[in-house]
């Protein structure tokens, strides 16, 4: 049942499920489908967390629709149903623009291996060593080394072959030079398999579907509804408090960020010193800031590619990613192919960025902030649509700010914590038993298909441990 608040949950379940990320929509799934009861809470007034969308004069703007690999196509299979799997389609035209390089690939192995041979000059030999050795990254692997001294490794001193293989994973979760390669190996190997895929319909199609499956399923949902405690007794688990309202819960499974969880959901009080040091030392990935830009209804855009990662920046630096004034951002190019049902065209441009660089300002000089990245971005944009100006009838930009409004994350983190928060999200059952965590974590975690992927592996600890007590 899908409930608007909180007055339609029952009393009791066997797990509550704090938070509508994908992460939290599939460990409810998962465990409503092994028979369990389950109750998922959200404060937001739609489903989806960070996979979202809105409506604005016709247009419908995607979040975090923008690409991923095709290891989607499976897990939908397995994890949801026929239907979600079948939506999803290759982006064929990734685009990379900057001083040092200008070319178009379906970014796969085998186009990435012709690229850096014919127009780069690295040997065979070099690059099937690297794919070899990246895609034979896993999670239990020495961490010591970077992505950094990776790169060194097989490409010394080549910082325009760094530029494209690292670019595009900085925008897809947050990974710099100086995270572990497991970090950039897993995420790059899971696209050169096949290359950049995306939702046909839209982000509202999926969770629209993903919804619907849920309530078929059993789940009690519960928008607007944010959770304010997880009431722990006698150290284990005993429910969550919604305002007011108390829900018993054998179990709880939060979607909400690890250290928001800790600290302000459960109360640190009730961790163990050890593992509340190893907690003080997750550092909270990055956050975004995005232009959303719609075109009149009554024209239209070029194809240009899919997915365009453009740079006026002479060489590729992590902090210049980073700085709120980038010369670098992704677009991502909306025809009316994604939404064959809205015959309407959008872009989306999507930049790095620090919470702390805009939380410091006051409101005017914020407004002013915003309003420049804007007009940044389209002169970017006109290099590739001269005449754009003309077509728009929508603007609007979003910062670290808003996405810390709309998720409740610590600094709006877009990609969770670095690396450490993985182990502290995986041994939080261990602190307190009944506890359980979802969502984006150590980097590999993260993205639509490491959130949905990690939903399954946690929902397994949980059917584990309700059928034990
Ligand atoms: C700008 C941007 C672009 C992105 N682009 C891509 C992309 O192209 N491809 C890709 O694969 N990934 C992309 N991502 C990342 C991807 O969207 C996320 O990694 C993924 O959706 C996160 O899922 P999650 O399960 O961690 O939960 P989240 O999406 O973080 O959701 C957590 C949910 O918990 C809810 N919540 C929190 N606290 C409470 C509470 N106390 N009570 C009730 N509810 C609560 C929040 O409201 C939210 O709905 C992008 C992210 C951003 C920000």
């Amino acid at each position: 049942m899908l409930h608007k608040s909180i007055n339609g949950a029952d009393d009791r379940y066997n797990v509550v499920v704090i938070g509508s990320g994908l992460g939290g929509l599939t460990s409810a799934n998962r465990l409503a489908r092994s028979g369990h009861s389950v109750l998922l809470l959200e404060h937001h007034h739609q489903l989806g967390g960070l996979a979202t969308w809105f409506k604005r004069k016709g247009h419908i703007f995607d979040v975090s629709l923008h690409g991923f690999p095709h290891g989607m196509v499976k897990t939908c299979r397995k994890y949801w149903n026929r239907d979600i799997m079948e939506s999803i389609v290759q982006l064929k035209n990734i685009v990379f623009d900057n001083p040092q390089f200008s070319l178009t690939t379906t970014f796969d192995r085998q186009d990435f291996t012709s690229i850096l041979v014919n127009r780069f000059k690295i040997s065979q030999a070099t690059i099937n060593d690297f794919f070899n050795t990246v895609a034979s990254m896993n999670f239990y692997d020495d961490q010591s080394m970077s992505t950094r001294e990776l790169f060194e490794k097989f490409f010394p001193g080549r910082d325009d072959v760094h530029r494209l293989l690292m670019e595009p994973i900085t925008y897809a979760n947050g990974s710099t030079l100086d995270d572990p390669a497991i970090t950039y190996g897993i995420v790059f190997s899971n696209f050169m398999n096949k290359g950049v895929f995306t939702f046909r319909g839209g982000t509202d199609h999926l969770i629209g579907m993903m919804a619907k499956e849920l309530v078929d399923n059993g789940v009690n949902i519960c928008k607007n509804s944010k959770v304010d405690r997880i009431v722990i007794e006698a150290g284990k688990v005993r429910g969550v408090l919604v305002g007011d309202r108390f829900i018993e819960a054998d179990s709880v499974v939060s979607n909400s960020g690890i250290l928001n969880t800790i600290y302000d959901l459960a109360g640190k009080e009730f961790f163990p010193v050890e593992f509340l040091d190893k907690v003080k030392t997750v550092r909270v990935n990055t956050s975004s800031c995005q232009v959303y830009i719609g075109i009149k209804k009554e024209e239209s855009i070029a194809d240009i590619g899919d997915l365009l990662f453009v740079s006026t920046a002479e060489k590729f630096s992590s902090d210049e990613l980073l700085d709120m004034h980038t010369r670098s951002r992704t677009f991502s190019l909306y025809y009316p192919k994604t939404r064959p049902d809205h015959n309407r065209y959008t872009v989306v441009a999507s930049m790095n960025g620090k919470f702390d660089d805009w939380n410091r300002l006051n409101t005017n000089e914020y407004e002013s902030e915003k309003q420049d990245m804007i007009d940044r971005t389209l002169v970017d944009l006109e290099r590739y649509i001269p005449d754009v100006r003309q077509k728009i009838d929508w603007l609007e930009a979003a910062t670290p700010k808003t996405i810390h409004r709309y998720t409740l994350h610590t600094k709006g983190t877009s990609f969770g914590t670095k690396f450490e928060g993985l182990d502290i999200s995986r041994s939080i059952f261990k602190a307190i038993p009944g506890l359980f965590h979802v969502g984006s974590v150590g980097i590999i975690m993260s993205g639509w298909l490491g959130a949905i992927n990690y939903g399954v592996i946690v929902a397994n600890d949980v059917d584990g441990y309700i059928r034990s007590i």
